[in-house]
């Protein structure tokens, strides 16, 4: 075993939803790696902020990832005119936290169109050509909501169930054609998505129990996994999910 095998040099990555929190962390972490990275939003003021945090080589290709459509044409286009993307990082999404007896059916809808149609429409679009080269990686981000519900956060639990089988669905369909889709389902951790948690010291103390590590994720510790799941090292891994949490899901 080398360490080589999670060398991404000469690889291209698109990461959705990568202006900030873990999206642009993942971005840093496989840029760094060695591979050319390609940011991805709907805020382009938002997206050369972050390409300057990622840094020289860095590209740009913002669409709203709920288009089918947008997404498909952007793809095709950066494909055509920039080359190929051999790794995509579904990390876009978002979260409204309510008691689902009131909860706004828009709400509910736009949370579906963020958080699972968007890892059909990306990941359908990029997975067309990856087929066509006959090898690529899709790492798809769920959450600990995938496997376990919170009160208060059942419409974006449901999608993030749907985000842990649409993975497996991926692996299944397309590893005949040398495609490996995994996923990886982060606890909690400190970014714009969970600023409401993170003001609450209420929540951070039950976090701190919860949680066997006693505190909140940091997004650099997600690059690790990222980067296994989405390099050589991880050749014979397909449709798994790996929690990345301090340990929260396995404890009671
Ligand atoms: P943030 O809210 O900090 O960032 C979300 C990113 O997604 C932004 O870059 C945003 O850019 C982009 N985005 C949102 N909607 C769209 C859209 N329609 N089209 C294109 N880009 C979009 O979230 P996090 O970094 O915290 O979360 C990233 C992922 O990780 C999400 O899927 C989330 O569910 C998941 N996750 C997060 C956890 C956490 O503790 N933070 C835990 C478990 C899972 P812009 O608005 O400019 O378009």
């Amino acid at each position: 075993m080398s360490l080589g095998l999670f060398n991404l040099t000469g690889q291209r990555a698109l990461v959705t939803g990568s202006s900030q929190g873990i999206g642009l962390a993942l971005a840093r972490g496989l840029k760094e790696a060695g591979a050319s990275v390609v940011l991805n939003g709907r805020d382009e003021a938002k997206l050369t902020a972050a390409a300057e945090q990622v840094g020289e080589g860095c590209a740009m290709l913002p669409f709203d990832v709920t288009d089918h459509q947008a997404a498909r044409e952007a793809i095709d286009a950066f494909e055509a005119d920039s080359g190929a993307i051999d790794i995509l990082v579904n990390n876009a999404g978002m979260q409204f936290r309510g008691p689902l007896e009131e909860f706004p059916a828009d709400a509910f809808e736009r949370l579906l169109r963020t958080n699972i149609s968007s890892v059909f429409n990306v990941g359908q679009a990029v997975a067309r050509h990856m087929i066509g080269r006959g090898k690529g990686k899709i790492v798809n981000i769920a959450s600990v909501q995938t496997a376990l519900a919170r009160p208060s956060i059942a419409p974006y639990t449901a999608t993030k169930g749907a985000v842990g089988n649409l993975t497996k669905g991926m692996a299944t369909d397309w590893a005949k054609y040398g495609l490996q889709c995994n996923a990886i389902a982060p606890g909690y951790f400190d970014t714009p998505l969970n600023a409401a948690l993170v003001a609450d010291p209420d929540f951070t103390t039950w976090l701190e129990k919860r949680t066997p590590a006693g505190r909140w994720g940091n997004v650099e510790e997600l690059v690790g996994a990222c980067i296994f799941l989405a390099s050589d090292a991880s050749s014979f891994v397909n449709g798994h999910i790996l929690y990345v949490d301090g340990g929260i899901t396995v404890s009671l």
